[in-house]
């Protein structure tokens, strides 16, 4: 075993406990199993699931040591617990970056990277197709504290170049975004935020780090909902903040630690776990709704199918460059509007109506009367958001069943 920086060894060489941020020699599969391991003096096979929100300390110097900063032990779990440490140091690894927080959901994770950098008379550029809850806190609840933000059709490259100017804090996109699958060039969009000094915040919930690296990219903050993939077994929320150890101590620790949007150590264990499998996990449903959406494509009724890596799709150029797979996500519109589309989740028998994504169970939603109801019609228009379009999350069945139900769904009645 090679002699990692921070690594405690039994002597031998084998990993115990690996303290260390990065190891850059490990192939994804092993940062995934072993990333950020911290093993208890009993050897436990399995990371610990440290269930426990305070600390105690052997005397009062160790205590006033470790307040005053000179001893990075825990203090309380709201600053941080060794469980969620080591969940936030493997996600860190997979990214390549050097720094995680991790949250109570994706969405503290959104509001907490964007606020944690943002005061007010500054502004902020985002990508018009923003997930919904994303979209309120850009356009409704940062207004409220005097940031003055703004959307952009994100795929247009001078529409960013116009809207960011002196001012501009920070830029932020999604990208696949939800639920049209539209992919933003982030190499191209980071440039252009930089060139302006604007920090770059992306949403990579929807290809994972497994597909899509937005720091290689240029990217400054990735956001992730833990509960979409990371688990992908619909168990728990959970949301990390990968970033630089800069922005990390700069900016995020001085709100969150205070803020409290911590994640229950619980829930950082269930994530943790589920790293592990994420890289299989996310292949095969990429592998399989890509299979799906080809086979979409010729059913009857289906006016169009979007898929980024399909040839159909109005990017995939990009699509192919900036993912290494098009995602486990299949979005596609029957004609027949809003009945047809009802018809055919009532016919569905094994893929289920939810509008949770990233599970191993195949879920289906239609964005218009759930998901991207509250934005309203216009928006919805002006996104693309149709009465007859349903969005797919493609798990882990096998995927002949899956295509099985979806042409008896699609297929009858017509
Ligand atoms: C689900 C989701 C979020 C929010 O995550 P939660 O864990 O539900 O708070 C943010 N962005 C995208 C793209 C999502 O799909």
């Amino acid at each position: 075993m090679p002699d990692y920086p921070g690594l405690k060894d039994n002597g031998e060489g084998r990993q115990m406990n690996a303290e260390s941020k990065i190891v850059p020699e490990w192939g994804e599969a092993t940062k995934l199993v072993r990333g950020g391991l911290n093993r208890s003096p009993h050897g436990e096979t399995s990371e610990a699931l440290y269930l426990n929100s305070g600390f105690v300390y052997p005397d009062a110097e160790t205590a006033a040591a470790r307040f005053a900063g000179d001893d990075d032990g825990y203090v309380y779990a709201r600053y941080g617990n060794p469980t969620v440490t080591m969940f936030e140091e493997r996600l860190a690894l997979l990214d390549g970056a050097e720094a995680c927080y991790a949250t109570a959901s994706g969405m503290s994770a959104v509001y907490g990277a964007l606020t944690a950098q943002l005061k007010a008379g500054d502004h902020i550029v985002a990508s018009r197709a923003l997930f919904g809850s994303c979209h309120q806190i850009v356009m409704n609840i940062l207004p409220r504290f005097g940031i003055t933000s703004e959307l952009v059709d994100g795929a247009d490259l001078d529409a960013w170049r116009k809207a960011i100017r002196p001012g501009t804090v920070c830029v932020f996109l999604e990208t696949p975004s939800n639920p049209t699958l539209e992919v933003l060039d982030l190499a191209a969009v980071s440039e252009i935020a930089h060139a302006a000094g604007a920090k770059v915040v992306v949403d990579n919930v929807f290809a994972t780090s497994i597909l899509q690296k937005p720091f290689e990219l240029g990217a400054d903050v990735v956001i992730y909902s833990g509960t979409k993939h990371i688990d992908g077994q619909g168990r728990c929320l959970g949301g990390a903040i990968v970033s630089s150890k800069q922005f990390k101590e700069d900016n995020l620790k001085p709100l969150l630690r205070h803020m409290g949007p911590s994640i229950s150590p619980f829930n950082a264990w269930v994530l943790l776990k589920g790293l592990e499998t994420l890289g299989l996990r996310v292949r095969a449903q990429s592998h399989a709704a890509h299979q799906i959406a080809d086979r979409l494509q010729s059913l009857p009724g289906v006016t169009s199918v979007l898929y980024p890596h399909l040839d159909s799709h109005p990017q995939v150029e990009l699509c192919r460059r900036q993912m290494s797979l098009g995602g486990t996500m299949v979005t596609f519109t029957v004609d027949g509007g809003r009945k047809r589309a009802f018809d055919i989740l009532r016919r569905l028998q094994l893929v289920d109506i939810s509008n949770n994504l990233g599970d191993a169970k195949s879920l289906i939603t239609h964005p218009a009367s759930t998901t991207h109801r509250a934005i309203g019609e216009e928006a919805r228009e002006r996104v693309g958001i149709g009465e007859g379009m349903l969005r797919l999350s493609v798990g882990l069945e096998e995927p002949n069943d899956l295509i099985a139900d979806l042409t008896q769904a699609i297929s009858s009645g017509v």
